[in-house]
């Protein structure tokens, strides 16, 4: 790859040419919306496809009306620019695309527009913890509250509580850290959802639980659901349910699958991915990479020749 290249409000420049005033809005306040959208690079097709892209412009669009935007872009307008910078990159590896809408503006915190749309993608491989699986703690830190902030969709500001969690976790020895509610109940990780294996079923926290809606958690669900045959179960986790899971896991976009080891010093089943998780993690690297012909439709082709 040569020079790094973004999209900044409707034109491709170079990286170093898109840059954001000091005293604008969204730097201030952190108000901007954004999205992490994977491309899969296929060897044997020459070909990369962006994995759940229409979903993810929508929780975009989603994400832009509940902070209030102005709302200048179309569902469809959300995902043509993502196309478009990847063409103009001519990315040929697996990357992590970073969309976001800012305000272009350094009026008060409660401006409203003029909102301006920026894509920057990063090559990006499998993340910590994939193959051998993390150290958990469950955080002092209490996810935010669907009537604080909202936690289902992405806006910056809400990861400063993933933030507090996460430095919180480093400085007492672990690896990453699990949120409970403020009602006591499981709620996420950080920057991923969170899926317990117990009985035989797949347990998750529903979305009521102050969590992101995560594309690869409704993803993982329908997988578990309709390939597998799983029971599936989206419900209040306790936090002593968690510790006496057979397998717990995290799910997002970048962490794809990651098994966790123990949560406060527990083993999760004996420490090791377990069965249910390793089988979801190949599954949903097959489909992403489209090395399998299932799920077309969840994977738009950036190259039109496709060789
Ligand atoms: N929860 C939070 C707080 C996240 O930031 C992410 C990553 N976007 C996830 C869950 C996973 O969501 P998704 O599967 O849509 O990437």
């Amino acid at each position: 790859m040569g020079e790094r290249l973004v999209y900044f409000d409707g034109q491709i420049v170079p990286y170093s040419q898109a840059s954001v005033p000091l005293l604008n809005t969204s730097f201030r306040y952190g108000a901007m919306v954004f999205e992490g959208i994977r491309a899969y690079w296929n060897e044997r097709q020459q070909q990369l496809t962006v994995f759940r892209l229409e979903e993810h412009a929508i929780r975009l669009a989603d994400s832009v009306k509940l902070m209030r935007f102005e709302n200048r872009y179309s569902v469809e307008q959300i995902q043509q620019a993502v196309i478009e910078l990847l063409r103009a990159q001519q990315v040929k590896e697996d990357v992590h695309i970073r969309q976001m809408v800012y305000l272009n503006s350094e009026e008060p915190y409660y401006a409203r527009g003029p909102v301006v749309m920026a894509i920057a993608s990063v090559p990006m491989g499998r993340r910590r913890g994939f193959e051998k699986g993390l150290s958990c703690n469950i955080s002092s830190w209490r996810r935010i509250s669907d009537q604080v902030m909202p936690p289902r969709i992405k806006c910056a500001a809400n990861y400063q509580n993933s933030r507090m969690a996460h430095i919180e976790s480093f400085e007492s020895g672990y690896e990453y850290p699990l949120l409970m509610n403020d009602r006591g109940k499981l709620s996420e990780g950080p920057g991923a959802a969170v899926m317990l294996v117990r009985r035989g079923a797949l347990i998750t926290p529903p979305v009521s639980a102050d969590l992101l809606d995560s594309i690869t958690r409704f993803t993982l669900i329908g997988i578990a659901r309709e390939e597998f045959g799983m029971r599936v179960e989206e419900r209040e986790v306790d936090r002593s349910e968690l510790l006496i899971a057979d397998e717990v896991f995290l799910c997002g976009t970048a962490e794809e699958v990651v098994p966790i080891a123990s949560v406060d010093h527990v083993k999760i089943g004996n420490a090791i991915p377990g069965p249910v998780t390793l089988k979801l993690q190949q599954e949903l690297l097959a489909v992403t990479r489209g090395d399998v012909d299932r799920h077309a439709d969840w994977r738009t082709p950036v190259y039109s020749h496709g060789r």
